[in-house]
């Protein structure tokens, strides 16, 4: 999936499995033809869907979000294939960022407000009593909000909570946390997670420190991190009560995209 050796490793399994169960398809040869043509049929439709995923995947990392939005709207159908191939890649993580928001939303109190940016299918809004506003560029569901997060139909300071669940996808990111920044209550929360591997000096990924300060210039305080999952970073901020008025140049990071390697 993405570049991160261990994580590498764990994925190939299933395919050195593959060799081992060599002997159990010569033995499903033997007994009927059509259960091994067929399985290596399903295989290669998901060889193909992998690849597709893979390509929209990259593209959604490398436009802007309006190019994104215009993107889907000539062909929607393209977002199913990317979110069949997210959720698979998601079943290879120990465990899901968002399941991780939920977790947080359900332990502060029902009656904050949430806007959740790239909602995906909506998993969230669906596990919580909070008031969601859900928004993606395309809706897979009637509670969806189509839009480009840079630019969604909300009040200023109306929210209480905005949630980035790996979705600062666009080369433009800065503007889908302006627009976070616009609409949050003075106090509100911001609750990033994103792909750890985009955060890794090391490997190319910006510096994690880098990224939170200029959170902080745009009028944030950054309150706690969590760096303990495997796969991904979790960044929890609060909007500035007062803002300076003063508007600051912000020195942002660019955010390398998270490309799936072929399993
Ligand atoms: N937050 C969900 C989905 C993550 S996938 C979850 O954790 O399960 C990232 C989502 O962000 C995709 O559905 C993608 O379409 C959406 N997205 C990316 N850029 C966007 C933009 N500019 N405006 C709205 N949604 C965007």
């Amino acid at each position: 999936m993405e570049a991160k050796k261990g994580a590498n490793r764990k994925r190939r399994t299933p395919q050195n499995g593959e060799s081992q169960t060599k002997k159990k398809r010569k033995h499903e040869e033997v007994d009927g033809k059509s259960k091994s043509s067929s399985s290596f049929l399903d295989k290669m439709r998901a060889r193909l869907s992998g690849g597709h995923f893979r390509m929209i995947n990259e593209k959604l990392y490398t436009c802007t979000g309006s190019e994104a939005l215009s993107y889907f709207e000539e062909d929607p159908a393209l977002f199913n294939v990317y979110h069949a191939g997210y959720q698979e890649q998601m079943l290879h993580w120990p465990q899901q960022p968002v399941n991780i928001i939920i977790k947080w939303l359900k332990d502060h109190s029902p009656s904050l407000i949430v806007a959740d940016f790239g909602c995906g299918d909506a998993r969230l809004a669906r596990n919580v009593k909070n008031k969601v506003f859900s928004f993606d560029l395309v809706s897979s569901d009637p509670s969806v909000i189509v839009c480009d997060m840079s630019n969604t139909p909300l009040e200023s300071s109306s929210i209480d909570v905005a949630v980035f669940c790996l979705s600062l996808m666009g080369t433009n990111f800065s503007n889908y946390l302006q627009e976070a920044h616009r609409v949050l209550k003075p106090c509100g929360w911001l609750l990033i997670a994103e792909v750890k591997s985009r955060f890794d000096p090391t490997n190319g990924g910006a510096d994690p420190n880098r990224f939170s300060k200029a959170i902080c210039k745009l009028g944030f305080t950054l309150e706690s991190k969590d760096f303990s999952n495997k796969m991904f970073i979790l960044l929890y901020f609060k909007k500035k009560e007062k803002q300076n008025s003063k508007v600051k140049e912000i020195d942002w990071p660019e955010l390398k995209p998270c490309l799936y390697k072929r399993r």
